[in-house]
């Protein structure tokens, strides 16, 4: 039996997966996106979720962590017209993890990723939010992420082992090219300017993906019943972050801003009594430190390397 990791291609599934095997899982790594650098102890399975060849892997799962999503509060960016990302949004968040439940054994260890989105932001600025506040998502990525949160909670009822994730902007090597230090780091170091959605005095709890990995792990294990935060309960400006992506770089960040959609909330930031009580951590991040990882990561050559 193995560990079935689905959206293992992805950022945060592919760290999963490392982490798994080193910690002596065999893991099977599922995603329609074929796999590149899998280690050994991991062996890929390219299958849509709403495919039956996927059904039948989580039958045998020791332990399910459902990543797979389409993710990102902006959409694909692509040229979708925004119903049809709405429906490709459904599909992949929703009714992926309505066949991932239903192909589950009930007694199934199983961890689902939703997301801090489903919050809309903090109430009021400095205040975290918790596990127990009403749920008040802005636009359709939210909203589908609430979903998924709903059949979770049919789970738990039917008795069911599902422990909910709710990570805040994970940030580290591989992250998704659509997030905003990605885009930033890309176009810093190719000289361009950056985009900044709105004030750059909005903040984003910023939680290393080292720690998502580890909150997942331990929410297999202790967790399962619960929903529980994944972030630092540390705000940044996205000033800070843009002096991280600076100094990583060793460029100058020139900035361009542009107005936020209703989507972009203002503030986030985790609670994270709950995390800490239930899985005995709490996520913190090195901002420096995680923005000159992926900078390496993402094989940017820094302005002192580029001179020699
Ligand atoms: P990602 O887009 O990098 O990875 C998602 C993967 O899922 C992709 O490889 C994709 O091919 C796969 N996938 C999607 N639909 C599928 C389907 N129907 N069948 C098979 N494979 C499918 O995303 P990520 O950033 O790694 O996020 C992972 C999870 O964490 C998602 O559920 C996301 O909503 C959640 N999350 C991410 C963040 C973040 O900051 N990255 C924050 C909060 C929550």
């Amino acid at each position: 039996m193995a560990v079935v990791v689905t959206g293992s291609t992805g950022f945060i599934g592919r760290h999963l997966v490392h982490a798994l095997v080193a910690a002596g899982h065999q893991v099977l790594a599922l995603d329609r996106r074929p796999a590149t650098g899998l280690p050994a102890g991991a062996w890929p399975l390219v299958a849509d979720l709403l495919d039956a060849e996927a059904a039948d892997a989580l039958l045998d799962a020791e332990a399910v962590f459902h990543l797979a999503a389409r993710p990102g509060v902006r959409g694909s960016g692509g040229p979708e017209s925004a119903r049809t990302e709405l429906r490709l949004r459904h599909r992949d968040n929703v009714l992926a993890t309505a066949a991932v439940l239903a192909a589950t054994p009930l007694s199934t260890p199983l961890v689902v990723t939703s997301s801090s989105s489903v919050y809309g932001g903090t109430a009021r600025p400095g205040r975290p939010s918790r596990e127990t506040d009403p749920l008040r998502p802005r636009g359709g990525y939210a909203r589908s992420k609430v979903e998924v949160e709903q059949l979770c909670e049919q789970r738990r009822a039917a008795g069911g082992a599902v422990a909910v994730a709710r990570p805040f902007t994970v940030a580290g090597e591989g992250q998704r090219p659509d997030m905003a230090l990605a885009r930033w780091i890309t176009a810093t170091s190719a000289g361009r300017p950056v985009t900044v959605l709105g004030s750059p005095l909005r903040t984003r709890d910023v939680t290393d993906v080292r720690d998502v990995v580890c909150g997942l792990q331990l929410l297999a294990e202790v967790g399962l019943g619960r929903t529980v935060n994944l972030g630092t309960g540390v705000s940044r400006p996205l000033t800070a972050l843009l002096d991280a992506v600076c100094a990583a770089v060793r460029a100058p960040v020139e900035v361009r801003s542009q107005p936020a959609a209703y989507d972009e909330v203002a503030d986030t930031c985790a609670d994270t009594r709950r995390c800490q009580r239930l899985l005995g951590f709490t996520p913190s991040t090195d901002l420096d430190e995680v923005v000159r990882r992926q900078v390496a990561a993402a094989g940017v050559e820094t302005c002192e390397a580029a001179r020699g």
